[in-house]
């Protein structure tokens, strides 16, 4: 299986051109942090890998073109970790993980057996099965972060897409995800494509890093070498210091005046 190739995407939203050819390819095993400044399309490549919004150019997931492939084959085959999920009221969260099943479940079937087994495998993976039976909206930001992620694992995709999955976590939970993320995609070779805000992060998580200004890749390969102070400061307005740390570059902000006491 091959993992993600795409030739000059191109997305438009009411006639405006919100993506002006992305190139972009990914192999199974790596991750690829998408970062940029607000509104710079990165949300909008990952709804148009997913095939949710039409999109211009060639997709290809694993050995067929997106364009090819129905709803329900392209949910076998991509899962996505939206950054605002809706999480219907009052589901529990092994009913809302089997949410993830559905690709597997007959039109008017119902789960059965592995679907079962798959689900309840994901919770305790995610450290989730104590929570099986409570609803998804008396969790934590932490534990329901965690339940949009099995949803989508037990959707047993090889492409993991996730649009700024730490946004509501803290710290500590920001970590447990990302390193969780980072294990699954080793363990069962995943394509992993996230964006996501924190740059530190970027370059400690992503193999490659794609910088997305205006809708165009306007630098892309290893973090270090994407992560430069002047790029930083020139496609996000930011006053920063790249620092070398144990894991790659940290990029730290700096006051841009100091004024004297
Ligand atoms: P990012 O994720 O980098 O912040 P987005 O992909 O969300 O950027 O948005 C890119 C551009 O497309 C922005 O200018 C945004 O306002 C616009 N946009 C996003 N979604 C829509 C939509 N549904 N309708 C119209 N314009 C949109």
């Amino acid at each position: 299986m091959t993992g993600v190739v795409c030739h000059g995407v191109t997305a438009r939203y009411n006639g405006t051109t919100v993506l002006g050819g992305v190139d972009l390819v990914v192999e199974p095993g790596e991750w690829v942090v998408v970062v940029g400044p607000n509104g710079a399309g990165k949300t909008t490549l990952l709804r148009a890998l997913a095939g949710v919004i039409p999109a211009g150019g060639e997709i290809a997931l694993g050995d067929r073109e997106l364009a090819d492939l129905r709803r329900r084959e392209v949910a076998a085959r991509v899962a996505v970790v939206p950054q605002t999920p809706v999480v219907p009221e009052g589901v529990a969260v092994f009913d809302y993980v089997m949410l993830g099943r559905t690709p597997y479940i007959p039109y008017w079937g119902m789960e059965g057996p592995v679907d079962r087994l798959r689900v309840n495998e994901v919770l305790e993976r995610l450290d989730l099965a104590s929570f099986a039976a409570r609803p998804v909206s008396a969790l934590s930001g932490g534990e329901r972060q965690r339940a949009v992620l099995a949803r989508a694992l037990a959707q047993d995709a090889s492409i993991l897409l996730l649009d700024e999955p730490t946004t509501a976590l803290d710290l500590g939970h920001q970590q447990q995800v990302l390193e969780l993320v980072d294990g699954l995609r080793r363990e069962s070779q995943l394509v992993v494509i996230s964006t996501l805000h924190d740059l530190t992060f970027a370059a400690q998580f992503g193999d490659r890093v794609i910088l997305l200004a205006d809708g165009v890749v306007a630098a892309e390969g290893p973090p270090e070498m994407v992560l430069q102070a002047d790029v930083v400061s020139r496609y996000f307005g930011a006053t920063v210091e790249v620092v070398a740390g144990p894991d790659g570059p940290l990029i730290v902000p700096v006051r841009s005046s100091r004024s004297s006491p």
